[in-house]
């Protein structure tokens, strides 16, 4: 079996730590780039949305590099994810490529399935050796996210421009890396020196944004174009309302036991959106009002072009930030987006936030 999947945001280095410890041959493709969102535009339907065209030309990458099978998620059909898979299965096999797709549904029986799942690619594999890669896999993941959620914050402190970033970029290699549970341990402790240790400006005083909107989009930085990098060049500390981690406790353990989540984030959409439009509209309303409770200097708005679920929280956003007297930018990405566009409109954002905030008599961000 040659294995391929997706390299999209940090997920695949727990994924390849997994398949490599087990003796699968992997064919990692490369981090998407320019070539990646063509190959995928080109062959996806024109009305999908852009993770999907992402997805799908990092797979014909993987299947250029001589993969034999596809590992692929499938999740709940209410908006377009529920077609991925197949969409994605049926764009190879006209391309003419021979492979095999091995597909989990996440949303089927959680952290059983995905134990089913494993058992499949791994037969004759110990089930307690199997649970025991899954926790390891998902404290790779909390790792990566600590460390990330951090420079979220310290990007805006940085003494010299780009450090924090150079750090970040040596991370999921480094914890990919790591195969055991002391080594795990190690890096942990060697990237939590070096993090300590990037020389910060104490005079910043940086404004406070939340990021939030579609799932892939926020977590993913090919697709948002680096947003949080841009924006913590600009003097923002981030809050991200989705991570990779949260989603594997949520989705695999929590729903699993029938335990609700996210209570706190409904009740502040409701009096906006009362029920699930699926994605992630309801988490978009709700942390726009909890960010402007906690005194957020404004939320920056993502969503593909199309998404439904999006388009629908879209719609009551400015009421949202009228009720809640809080700045939000919507952006809609899509293949036809430019970087340049992005910035224009980032840094015109940032000057209605630090205008706001000295007309309020609070402190500004200094050396931005
Ligand atoms: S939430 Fe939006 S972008 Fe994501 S899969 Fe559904 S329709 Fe597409």
């Amino acid at each position: 079996m040659k294995l391929t999947f997706p390299r999209l945001t940090t997920v695949w280095v727990p994924l390849q730590t997994l398949f490599l410890k087990n003796g699968v041959e992997l064919i990692l493709p490369p981090a998407p780039s320019k070539r990646t969102l063509s190959l995928g535009t080109k062959y996806a339907p024109e009305w999908i949305c852009l993770p999907y065209k992402i997805l799908l030309g990092n797979s014909i990458e993987g299947m250029e590099m001589g993969a034999d099978t596809v590992l692929s998620v499938s999740g709940p059909g209410l908006c377009r994810l529920g077609c991925y898979s197949s969409l994605q299965e049926a764009a190879l096999r006209d391309l003419g490529y021979q492979f095999e797709m091995r597909c989990f549904n996440w949303q089927e029986k959680q952290i059983v399935g995905l134990v089913e799942f494993l058992r499949d690619i791994f037969p004759g594999k110990p089930l307690l050796d199997l649970i025991g890669d899954i926790k390891f896999g998902i404290q790779q993941l909390m790792l990566l996210d600590d460390l990330e959620r951090r420079t979220l914050k310290l990007r805006a402190r940085e003494a010299e421009r780009g450090a924090v970033s150079r750090f970040w970029r040596t991370v999921p290699e480094r914890v990919g890396a790591a195969y055991s549970p002391a080594q795990l341990k190690q890096v942990r402790r060697e990237l939590a020196a070096e993090l300590e240790a990037i020389p910060l400006d104490p005079r910043r005083v940086p404004l406070r944004v939340g990021m939030l909107g579609e799932f892939f989009m926020v977590v993913d930085p090919f697709t948002n174009m680096d947003l949080a990098i841009e924006l913590g060049h600009m003097g923002v500390e981030i809050e991200r309302s989705a991570w990779i981690s949260d989603w594997a406790r949520v989705w695999l353990f929590l729903e699993a036991v029938g335990l609700s989540h996210g209570n706190k984030v409904k009740k502040a959409a409701s009096p906006y959106l009362k029920r699930d439009v699926s994605g992630d509209a309801i988490q978009t309303l709700g942390e726009t009002v909890l960010h402007s409770h906690e005194g957020f200097d404004g939320v920056v708005h993502l969503q593909p072009f199309t998404c439904m679920p999006e388009i629908i929280a879209q719609n009551m956003l400015p009421q949202v930030s009228r009720e809640h007297d809080i700045p939000v930018l919507c952006l809609v990405l899509d293949e036809q987006m430019g970087r340049a566009g992005l910035v224009t409109r980032l840094e015109a954002f940032v000057d209605l936030m630090l205008r706001r905030r000295q007309k309020r008599g609070l402190a500004v961000a200094a050396g931005v």
